[in-house]
């Protein structure tokens, strides 16, 4: 059925979807401020639609659950994060109005002007900010919002090791500025912007990290994947703490005009 590269490719696929499965959140971010971006939107009423694009094991989704009585479609590309999300929108009695999609989010199986608010935290990167607000924009209805955390730039310079790290890794990272001018560039009206606090990248996400990580290492002993997995994340935390005056994530909020 798989030549041998794809079946090495499919088991270091399970192994990155088990270790992020296993924590909470899979990107920086906190209840509190989802809830901060959140009380800028106004008018969501029972019958709002809204959609949450790259939702993960859905933390996030479930803030807006709770906090809205809107209907919610999450997507994710991977059915192991959705997987989870179904059985804690169950846990919780909330399937009724919270449907997780397998679903990628460079091709969205949504039809055009069907959302009142589409949500996107900390997942952005992977289709890329201008594209992502430019193609998602039809389907928004008249007037609808769109919150987005993306990664930014806090300084004008920064030291070549940092900056280097960025440019591999998400290119698309860029100033405060240079992002609410391309919300505006792509006919959104912007209604709110702030950094995310320091807590949503250690409390909320680097610290869970070391435990998830020890206890993936002991389950994956010897595994190069795991431990080239877990060396990678290490290193992104480390950074962090040594340049996280430099960068970090903005949360966008923005109206279709
Ligand atoms: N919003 C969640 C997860 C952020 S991590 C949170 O804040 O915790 C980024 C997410 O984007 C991951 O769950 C990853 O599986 C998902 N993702 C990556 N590429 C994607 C794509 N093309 N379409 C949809 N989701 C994608």
């Amino acid at each position: 059925m798989n030549n041998d590269n794809n079946s090495i490719h499919d088991f270091d696929f399970n192994l990155i979807c088990e270790y992020f499965s296993s924590m909470d959140r899979q990107g920086p971010g906190s209840d509190s401020s989802t809830l901060r971006a959140l009380s800028f939107i106004d008018g969501l009423t029972e019958q709002s639609a809204i959609a949450d694009l790259g939702c993960g094991t859905g933390t996030p989704t479930l803030t807006l659950a709770r906090h809205t009585p809107c209907r919610i479609t999450a997507l994710d590309l991977f059915p192991t994060f959705i997987n989870k999300l179904q059985s804690r929108c169950q846990q919780e009695g909330l399937q009724h109005r919270v449907n997780p999609v397998v679903g990628d989010m460079c091709q969205l199986p949504f039809t055009p002007e069907s959302f009142d608010l589409l949500w996107c935290e900390g997942a952005i990167y992977n289709i890329g900010f201008k594209r992502g607000v430019h193609e998602w924009r039809q389907y928004l209805r008249p007037n609808g919002y769109i919150a987005v955390s993306d990664a930014v730039w806090l300084t004008n310079q920064r030291p070549t090791e940092i900056e280097q790290f960025w440019l591999d890794a998400y290119p698309e990272i860029d100033t405060i500025g240079a992002k609410l001018s391309t919300l505006q560039d792509e006919g959104y009206h912007p209604v709110a912007m702030f950094v995310l606090p320091d807590i949503c990248w250690t409390d909320h996400f680097y610290t869970p990290a070391v435990k998830a990580q020890e206890a993936f290492l002991s389950r994956h002993i010897d595994n190069p994947t795991a431990i080239n997995l877990v060396a990678n994340q290490r290193r992104e935390a480390e950074l962090y703490h040594r340049y996280h005056r430099h960068y970090g994530y903005a949360f966008f909020i923005a109206q279709k005009q």
